[in-house]
This record gives structure tokens, sequence and C-alpha cells, in this order.
């Protein structure tokens, strides 16, 4: 039963939350009767968390703090955790309480009769506006049209990730880190927990729709080549409309001479083929820019200090 259990918990401007956060998980945490650590990441804050954490710290030996150098991104913050993670599985829950600290306890239970992945599962979007359930519910459903590895909808980062789980995920070399389809990815058993998620407590989300947007488009991309090949067959369709058309004009125009109108036509033909091309381009542009970012092979994140575990009032020799 005294396995290390690690708690990753990336934080961006959450200091309204922060302490009762603590409290809450660390009475969780300690229910289990597990030893555990915790570690938060800082991504680069510019409220006062940094001060909160460091505070929090102060007060629990249990308690990690890694300072990032600027805001990365929740993916990056997460990977920056599970790469300090020490555990035997790791759970992963936001700074904001709006995952059940409690839900933990089935978690555990799971992960204790053989699963690697334990995720929550919202089983009502209680917290979020219609749109941004519609939104996502096409999201998932066109995801896993395109995508192979099966991505399930209405689960966020709210999981326990066994030690080989966590291990293959770190071992993924690359950049762009579109989590839920990693964890997808590295497959092992999983399991689905429900739970309702609750509104946020304090502060505010971080994800506009456009930010929304753009991550909509970092999963599509990092797990589907099907938008490349949509200029294909695409151009083979028009090509075929344009020949058929072309025949009928040919053929009139021999037969019936040429009464000169076809302005209309025309210019739809143009206008339509001209946008086709460039949303083509574009499409291969968001892969190529991927291409890129990936081949400079930068390092995923900064570390502006780590403040190990033991750095409480009763800490103990070393870590
Ligand atoms: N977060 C982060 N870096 C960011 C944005 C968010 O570490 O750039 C953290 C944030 O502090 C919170 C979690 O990720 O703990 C989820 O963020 P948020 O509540 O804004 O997302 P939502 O719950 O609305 O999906
Ligand atoms: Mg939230």
């Amino acid at each position: 039963m005294s396995q290390l259990l690690s708690v990753v918990v990336p934080v961006f401007n959450e200091s309204a939350v922060l302490e009762e956060f603590h409290r809450q998980m660390s009475e969780v945490m300690r229910a289990t009767g597990c030893d555990y650590e915790m570690l938060y990441i800082d991504d680069g804050s510019s409220d006062d968390s940094a001060a909160r954490l460091s505070a929090i710290r102060q007060g629990d030996q249990r308690v990690a703090v890694i300072e990032l150098s600027r805001n990365f991104g929740k993916e990056v913050a997460l990977s920056a955790g599970l790469d300090h993670a020490r555990g035997a599985a790791v759970i992963i829950i936001d700074a904001d309480l709006q995952d059940p600290p409690e839900l933990v306890h089935s978690f555990l239970r799971e992960w204790r009769s053989g699963y690697d992945v334990v995720y929550g599962r919202r089983s009502d979007r209680r917290g979020d506006s219609r749109m941004k359930k519609f939104t996502a519910k096409w999201f998932y459903r066109i995801l896993n049209r395109l995508s192979n590895v099966e991505i399930p909808a209405d689960a966020g980062d709210f999981r326990l990730l066994s030690r080989r789980a966590v291990d293959a995920l770190t071992a993924l070399p690359e950049r762009h880190r579109y989590m839920k389809g990693l964890y997808a990815w590295v497959g092992f058993e999983q399991k689905a927990v429900d739970y309702v998620r609750q509104p946020r407590q304090a502060g505010h989300t971080k994800w506009s729709y456009w930010r929304l947007w753009n991550f909509a488009l970092e999963g599509i991309t990092s797990f589907s080549e099907v938008p490349l090949k949509i200029a294909t067959y695409l151009g083979l369709l028009t090509s075929v409309v344009a020949l058929t058309y072309g025949t009928f004009l040919l053929v009139r125009t021999v037969l019936w001479g040429n009464p000169v109108p076809g302005y209309p036509s025309l210019i739809i033909a143009v206008l339509f083929l001209g946008g086709v091309q460039l949303v083509c381009l574009g499409i291969i542009g968001e892969y190529l820019a991927r291409t890129y970012q990936e081949t400079k092979a930068r390092t995923l994140y900064l570390v502006k200090g780590y403040h190990p575990t033991g750095g409480g009032v009763a800490a103990h020799d070393g870590e």
C-alpha cells in the first residue's frame, strides 16, 4: 500500500483557488493511505500563483514546484509534470477544482484492478455553455472519423496513468503534444469513470474560442493525414466535372455555334477553383508548419526553478 503516488497539477494564473485546491486534494490523498507527492507546474503565471505555490510548499513537504520559464501551454506543462513525477501511478488534475478530487479513490481502485489509464468521463458538462457542448460533440465526431486511434469524447486530462503509461508518454519525442490523442495512442488497458464536471470555482477559463479552434486543428493534424488527401480527391472531382462540362460546351458550340453568354459560369468556376486551391494550400501549410517545428527539435520546455519535495518546515533528509 505504500507505493508512491504522484499528483500533477498544471497551474496558470490560478492564485484564487490554489490554497483551496491544495487543501481538498491533500485531504483526499491522505485518505488514500498512500505515500504521495504533489507536483505543481507553474506555467509562467503572471499573477501571484508562484508566490502562493512557494508558500504551499513551505507548509507541506510533499509538495514540489516546477516553474517553467514562460507560459508554454497546458499540454507542455503536463509533460513537464510527467517528466518529474516519480510515482508508481500519476494523477493529473486541474487546479481550478472543476475535476472533483474525490474521484481519485475510484481511479485508484481501477488502477489496482489492473488498468493503466483510468480517465474521468464527463457525464454532464454542466459547467459548459451550449455552444461549447455542441462544438465539442462535433469536433470529437470528426476527429474520430479521421484518425485511426479512438479518442474518447468527453474525457479531459483528468486521469490516472500507470508507470508504464507515463514512461510511454514521456518517451514520445514530438513537440506537438495533443495529449488527449496521445493518451489514447499509448493504448494499454483503459477505463472510464463517469463524473459531473463542476463549474470553475474561481478565476476564469483560459480557453477562448480561437484557442479551442487551434487546439482542434492540433488534434486533427496530429492524428490524421486525411485532410492532406482532400486536395487530391477534390482535384479529381473538379477535373471530372470540368471535363464533362467542357465536352458539353464543345459539342454545343460545334452544333449550334457560339452565342457568347457564359460569363456567370466562367466567373463561378474561376472563383470556386481559386477558393478550393487556397484552402488546399492552407491545409498543406498546416502540416508543413508542424513538420517544420518538429524538425527544429527545440526542447519542449525550460525550467526556471525546480523546487523538489521535502521543502516543508518539517523537512526530512535528502529529497
Ligand atoms: N493551464 C496551464 N497553462 C495554460 C492554460 C491552462 O497550465 O496555458 C492550466 C490551468 O491552470 C488549469 C488547467 O490547465 O489548471 C485547465 O485550464 P482551464 O481551467 O483554463 O481549462 P478548462 O477547464 O476551461 O478546459
Ligand atoms: Mg477549468
